[in-house]
């Protein structure tokens, strides 16, 4: 740090990396222009785990929220503000019990013994009087490692992403059959949602989705791809989004939030797999079934009242005390998540071996799990073809974050725009400093020049990462910094609108 701190050439490392928003893992591009000069860039990691990079970690959570609330409340990125007269429905699929494990609800964790015993066949109490916060490490952890189902956890997780594409099905045969069932054309409504996958503290991944009900065909008219130029980030000066009203101005759904929440219940209790279940003697005929647990969390989505629409993340910190289940809120949660990783958990983001399984800092629930998955992959049917390469995610193999393609704006959109207006900014940069005296430049990278296209340029991986920890230690503690300055600055700007004393930070 000291080297890096004291070295003439700090300030144009430093405004590398500032130019990454201090990604804490860059990727080095270089590429000569037509002049033969080397040139030098470098481009953001874009991991969502916090725990690789906490800058871009906290960028897609930020660009999460974007993404849920202009799907939820409409009214920028180019959904139209109609949207949120649609039917919305807040979703979590859960797993079901795979054996009794520590809570941290507030209250006693097992008051009572789950059947008339009092110990199980192990000798291991069935009851915990502890009252367990939520960074105790035993909370998540099974009451009876022994009683814990680990092959039906382990074929959860691994069958998860089939049962979301069964229910996705299933959800919208329900809503055709409904629509004629009440005399109108099985199209006139579509199916749009966004789905986060979020890890339980029992190590199970479950999955949260807010469901929306759309009018059939292109109902977002201003749809042409233009909302680049006419979004809130444009390059010409932004301004409104466009709030096209589309083919079906006024379109009221014919089927309402409330029965929507009973066809995603009877969809979700619907969706099994069937799996042979190999030699695990607790099945009959070698077959096991893989399914949603029972306690199928819906709420719908109340329109806000609120009319500012580009919060970022620590909307959720600062909402008004109340139990409504806003856009603003199901953005926050579900931008929460994504950044989330098994990091908590003491593993790493790449892949693992089955032998490195001991050797790890884990608890012993992930290792029971990482050992029956291992143990699967030893003699796989077809049916769980590759589970040992995904030791690194316990068993889920699918994405973190998916939406259907109307849902709302993209990640890609919102970098694209991004990278627009970072690139104006760049011209805008340049050119004051050519306008500066020469006799007023001074150091080594302050001489004028003329702004360079990176589109004229073919770029070539150079490295990734910094060159060295004291490096890594500088750009991750600035962006800490900086993450904890705009939560701040979001807090206090809040509480200043509202004419409350200003929370402290952390606070929230
Ligand atoms: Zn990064
Ligand atoms: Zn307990
Ligand atoms: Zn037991």
């Amino acid at each position: 740090m000291c080297r890096r701190a004291s070295s003439p050439r700090f300030e144009m490392w430093w405004r590398r990396v500032e130019s990454v928003g201090y990604c804490a893992h860059p990727i080095q591009l270089v590429g000569d222009d037509l002049g033969g000069r080397r040139h030098t860039v470098w481009t953001r990691c874009n991991n969502r785990r916090a725990a690789v990079c906490p800058s871009c970690a906290d960028l897609y959570a930020r660009d999460t929220w974007q993404l849920v609330h202009a799907g939820a409340a409409g009214g920028h990125h180019d959904v139209p503000a109609e949207v949120a007269t649609h039917p919305q429905v807040f979703t979590t699929l859960t797993a079901p019990g795979y054996g009794a494990v520590h809570n941290a609800t507030a209250t006693t964790c097992r008051p009572h013994p789950v059947g008339p015993a009092v110990r199980c066949r192990h000798g291991n109490p069935l009851r915990c009087n502890s009252i367990h916060t939520v960074d105790d490490p035993v909370v998540g952890q099974p009451l009876c490692a022994d009683c814990y189902d680990y092959l039906g956890h382990v074929l959860f997780a691994w069958h998860l992403p089939e049962l979301w594409r069964r229910f996705t099905i299933t959800l919208r045969r329900a809503i055709t059959t409904h629509l004629k069932t009440i005399g109108l054309s099985r199209d006139s409504v579509r199916v749009g949602f966004v789905k986060v996958v979020e890890l339980q503290a029992r190590a199970i991944p479950h999955i949260h989705a807010l469901i929306r009900l759309d009018p059939p065909g292109d109902w977002r008219a201003s749809d042409s791809g233009d909302h680049i130029n006419h979004g809130p980030a444009a390059p010409r000066g932004g301004g409104e989004p466009r709030h096209g009203l589309g083919p079906h101005p006024g379109w009221s759904s014919p089927i309402t939030a409330t029965e929507l929440t009973a066809l995603i219940h009877q969809a979700a209790g619907r969706i099994r797999i069937d799996v042979p279940a190999g030699d695990d003697h607790r099945d009959q005929d070698g077959v096991r079934t893989v399914r949603f647990g029972t306690q199928i969390d819906t709420q719908a989505l109340t329109p806000e009242t609120t009319t500012a629409a580009n919060d970022p993340v620590a909307a959720g910190t600062a909402t008004s005390a109340s139990s409504r289940l806003s856009p603003r809120r199901v953005a926050a949660y579900l931008a929460k998540y994504v950044t989330k990783s098994l990091h908590d958990f003491g593993i790493t983001a790449r892949r693992l071996s089955a032998e490195a399984i001991s050797e790890l800092a884990i608890s012993d629930h992930v290792r029971a799990i990482l050992a029956t998955i291992a143990k699967l992959s030893e003699h796989a049917d077809t049916s769980l073809a590759g589970i040992g390469r995904w030791l690194h995610t316990l068993g889920y193999r699918g994405h973190i974050t998916t939406k259907s393609r109307h849902y709302s704006t993209t990640i890609g959109a919102l970098r694209t725009a991004r990278a627009t207006w970072t690139r104006q900014q760049l011209t805008i940069h340049e050119t004051q400093r050519n306008e500066t005296p020469p006799g007023d430049v001074t150091g080594p990278d302050r001489r004028p020049h003329t702004p360079l296209d990176p589109d004229e340029l073919a770029w070539e991986f150079d490295h990734a990462g910094h060159a060295s920890a004291g490096d890594r230690v500088l750009v991750i503690s600035a962006a800490l910094r900086h993450i904890q300055a705009r939560i701040t600055a979001i807090t206090e700007s809040r509480s200043a609108v509202r004419g409350n004393p200003p929370t402290p930070p952390g606070g929230g």
